[in-house]
Formats: structure tokens, C-alpha cells, sequence
């Protein structure tokens, strides 16, 4: 049984925009590992006061007939042991299920995929593959190998996933070329536009919202993953290869 051991910060009942034509059930997990200034869920991943599991059952149990899935974001839900034994449950309910992580766990997403508990995955990878400008990006004492490793493990996997990228203000033309040639072959890589709302480090807050013809410019420029998706606040979700 899961052992209530993951905190979930808030929830969203029913949402369409998560996973493409799929009505989820959104949990976001409570905390995380990174510090990523421009990280918009700052309630979430600062939040001490959770919900109880109980609320959570009750709230998922009322909405279960409508829904297909259930997302689990954050914060970083991997932080949590009993994730997987989480994602186990949901599939005894029927439900698939979408996670999404900065990659920081590849032992997890690997039991995770050897239990066959999720369906989706959608990794972050948050700067040029190199632990200096990792750990500047994120503001965050991460294991690059720890990312190098989930990214392994992901493109050698029979799952369905993405690799997604917010185009910061701190990340220049040049690294997002980079990071698309560092993900060379890799199913799907999507460009997310950086937005300043709510973010973790107010500063970021005076930063604009990255151009369209920027995120075009690069999309169509990179080669290395075999699809690429834009997503911006102007178009919504655009297919560019
Ligand atoms: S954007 Fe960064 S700080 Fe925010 S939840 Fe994701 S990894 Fe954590």
C-alpha cells in the first residue's frame, strides 16, 4: 500500500492541458531538489502545509469516472520514496499515469519503468549537459551524472517521453543548439517559453517572456531530437519537425 510517505502540495481535479487529448487528475508534489530561479510553482515546492491523504482519496475517488490519468508534478516528485508504490496504485485504479521530473533520480525512473507504473515521461533537461553551468542554471548542487543517467535510461526505454527545456533569460541562442545536439536522437524535445510569473526568484519577475521568433529560431535551427514541439503563451503547442 503507499504509505501517504509522498506530500502532495495542492491538486487540480480535471485539466485537458497536461497530456495531449487525456482528462487528468493533477497532483503536485510538495518540495524539491532544485532551486531553478525561474521555476513557476514556487508555492509548491515551498509549501509545508500538505494535504492529507485522505482529502487527496476522497478528491480522486469523486472525479475517477470523468478522468483517464493522473499527472504527478511538482516540485519534484521523485524525492519521495514511496513514488513508486504511489504510481502502482493509481494503475490498479485504471488510470495511466504522466510524470513529470527533473531527472535527478534514475534509479527510481528505472524501477518505475521495470514495475511498468507509468506511461509518460516528461524530463527537464535545464541547461547544457556540463555540471557547471547545470548547477548555475538550477542553483541547485546536482549530480550531472544523475542526469546523464535518467537521459540514458529514457532513449533506451520502450516508454513514451519527452525531454523538455524552458528557454531562460540565462541560456543564450548557442546552448539551446547545444542542448538539441546533446539530445541527439531522442524521441521529442520541447522548447517551453520562460514566462515571469510567479517565480521562485523575484528578480526574474523584471525578466520579458522569451520571443516567439526566438524559440522559432532555434527550433528550426536544431537537429539532434526527432521531433520538436514548441509550447508558447502566443500559439499554444506548435509541431515545427
Ligand atoms: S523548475 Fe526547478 S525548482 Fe521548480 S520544480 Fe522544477 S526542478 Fe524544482
Amino acid at each position: 500500500m503507499w504509505s501517504g510517505r509522498l506530500k502532495i502540495a495542492r491538486y487540480i481535479p480535471q485539466s485537458t492541458t497536461y497530456w495531449r487529448g487525456k482528462i487528468a487528475f493533477v497532483l503536485f508534489a510538495s518540495g524539491c531538489n532544485m532551486r531553478c530561479p525561474f521555476c513557476y510553482s514556487s508555492d509548491v515546492i515551498k509549501k509545508t502545509n500538505t494535504i492529507q491523504k485522505t482529502e487527496f482519496e476522497k478528491a480522486l475517488n469523486r472525479v475517477q469516472w470523468a478522468i483517464d490519468c493522473i499527472v504527478i508534478t511538482g516540485g519534484e516528485p521523485t524525492i519521495y520514496s514511496d513514488l513508486p508504490i504511489f504510481c502502482k496504485k493509481m494503475k490498479l485504479k485504471r488510470l495511466n499515469v504522466y510524470l513529470e521530473t527533473n531527472g535527478s533520480n534514475p534509479s527510481m525512473l528505472k524501477k518505475m519503468l521495470d514495475m511498468k507504473v507509468v506511461d509518460y515521461i516528461a524530463m527537464d533537461v535545464k541547461a547544457p549537459l556540463d555540471k557547471k553551468r547545470y548547477m548555475e542554471i538550477t542553483r541547485s548542487d546536482i549530480s550531472i551524472e544523475n542526469i546523464l543517467k535518467s537521459i540514458d535510461i529514457l532513449m533506451h526505454s520502450n516508454i513514451d517521453y519527452e525531454f523538455r527545456t524552458t528557454y531562460t533569460p540565462e541560456l543564450s541562442e548557442d546552448e539551446m543548439l547545444t542542448i538539441s545536439n546533446q539530445l541527439s536522437g531522442a524521441r521529442r524535445w520541447v522548447i517551453q517559453q520562460f514566462r515571469p510569473e510567479n517565480c521562485l526568484d523575484e528578480s526574474f519577475m523584471h525578466y520579458q517572456k522569451t520571443p516567439y521568433e526566438d524559440i522559432m529560431r532555434v527550433a528550426s535551427q536544431a537537429q539532434g531530437p526527432q521531433e520538436i514541439i514548441i509550447r508558447t503563451e502566443e500559439k499554444g503547442e506548435e509541431k515545427i519537425k
